[in-house]
């Protein structure tokens, strides 16, 4: 996600640095290369120009120039200008706006293929994780596995899904399923609308009269944000017929441009609201202007970051832990437990991604298979060893190594890694002095 803009944008920023002092012709040229690098990332042109009008107004004034930090005072510049081109400040923080009288009624519309059916999933998770009871509806009749995969979602959700395997009317099946949220209690219903393979009137016409049909607090076009500017015209497209009251941008985690991102609102003038980040339940984020520009800029996302692991992290679970590991020290089980708890918070270049300072670090030998391998190794270790790293002989870490299909220092690897972890836990507890309270919401 931005990673090409990213790089780029880091590449000024230093170049700006290494400069003794800013003037007007070390800010153009800097400018030109923001310019570039926005262009580059398939950033729609007028948004393109308004953004570099903007921030020459700004980076021309005095405050830059007189500035004793100039470059720095360029980047908060560039940084105010993408939460800008991104949604602004006064935004509404991408949350469903909930309608006092439940249910809510939110409408999902998109092309075929943009992720429609999996985000009205994914938004059903997102809800139902604060606790609203959630009906999906199954209203995509047109393609035929669609109600098989929302009958899925909602079973791995453990949604409420609504659908009508013997109707060809999408509006009727969308009044009945209102009608059914009403009498079971629901608070949120999120009907997933026919897809088409382009925008015409005949899709129009259907979604117009579901709209007339069931009155929706919101209308959320989905466009797939790996086809780049096109997802940008078609929501143009679709909200000069029907407004939307805002846009999902899928597949974001395919996207190292990020130009219909960057595009979107100030094209359409509709927020964008969430985007997916992966094929998974899980992968799918509310959109915040300023935590992006942040990503964009390599300065890393802490508050997500946080976010994401107080929703990962069963309660109680990372209390208990610290409570051990201060006690009697981590053993390899903890470890094993530690990584699933990362795990769920999503892949681990996501994470590594919102991270200050390890934004721009390469995965190297911190990917996914090395997770695969260190439990292959602890898998291999009987009850005993993974109790008491200690009693691990040479005997024992070669029958492991082969056991687990890896190399004896592979073994050795972890049991270091697991001594290193003991080491600086014992130095926290004696800086906490002796505190084990380790804030649970990490
Ligand atoms: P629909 O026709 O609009 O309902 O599209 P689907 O929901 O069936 O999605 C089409 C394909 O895109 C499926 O293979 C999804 O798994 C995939 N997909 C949806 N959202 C994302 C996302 O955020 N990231 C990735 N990588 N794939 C996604």
């Amino acid at each position: 996600m931005f990673a090409t803009l990213n790089d780029k944008l880091n590449g000024v920023f230093k170049r700006l640095k290494k400069q003794v002092r800013l003037d007007e012709s070390n800010i153009t040229e800097a400018l030109k290369m923001v310019r570039m690098a926005l262009l580059e990332a398939d950033v729609n042109y007028k948004v393109v120009k308004n953004f570099i009008g903007s921030v020459q107004a700004k980076a021309m004034g005095e405050e830059v120039l007189k500035s004793l930090t100039p470059d720095q005072v360029f980047i908060k510049i560039v940084h105010d200008e993408l939460v800008e081109i991104l949604g602004g400040k006064d935004y509404d923080e991408g949350k469903i706006r909930l309608n006092s009288q439940p249910p809510t009624v939110i409408m999902m519309a998109g092309l075929q293929g943009s992720g429609k059916t999996t985000s009205s999933g994914k938004l059903a998770g997102l809800l139902m994780k604060q606790k609203r009871n959630v009906l999906l509806v199954a209203g995509d009749i047109y393609r035929p596995a669609a109600i098989d995969q929302l009958e899925t979602l909602g079973k791995q959700l453990g949604c409420d899904v609504y659908s009508d395997r013997d109707s060809r009317d999408a509006v009727k099946i969308a009044k009945d399923a209102l009608e059914y949220a009403k009498k079971t209690a629901k608070d949120v219903v999120i009907i997933d609308t026919a897809g088409r393979l382009h925008i015409d009137e005949e899709l129009m016409a259907e979604i117009v009269r579901t709209k007339e049909a069931v009155n929706p607090d919101e209308i959320l076009f989905v466009a797939d944000a790996m086809t780049g500017q096109d997802a940008v015209n078609v929501a143009k497209a679709f909200n000069e017929s029907l407004e939307a009251t805002g846009i999902i941008l899928t597949k974001m985690d395919g996207d190292a441009r990020g130009g219909a991102a960057l595009s979107i609102k100030e094209v359409t003038g509709k927020p964008l609201k969430f985007i997916g980040t992966g094929e998974k339940m899980g992968e799918f984020e509310a959109f915040y202007p300023d935590r992006m520009a942040s990503r964009i800029l390599g300065m890393g996302d802490i508050v997500t970051l946080v976010e994401r692991a107080q929703e990962s992290i069963e309660d109680g679970d990372a209390e208990d832990m610290a409570e051990k590991m201060a006690k009697h020290g981590l053993d390899f089980d903890d470890m094993l437990k530690q990584f699933k708890m990362i795990k769920k918070m999503g892949s681990l270049e996501s994470i590594m991604r919102m991270i200050p300072g390890l934004n721009n670090i390469s995965m190297g030998d911190m990917d996914e298979k090395q997770f695969k391998k260190i439990e292959a190794i602890i898998f291999s270790m009987t009850r005993q060893e993974r109790k008491n790293a200690k009693i691990l002989n040479s005997g024992r870490r070669k029958r492991i190594a082969r056991g687990s299909g890896t190399s004896v220092a592979d073994v050795n690897r972890l049991v270091n890694q697991l001594n290193q972890m003991n080491k600086m836990m014992k130095q926290m507890k004696k800086k906490l002095g002796g505190s084990n309270k380790l804030n649970p919401a990490m």
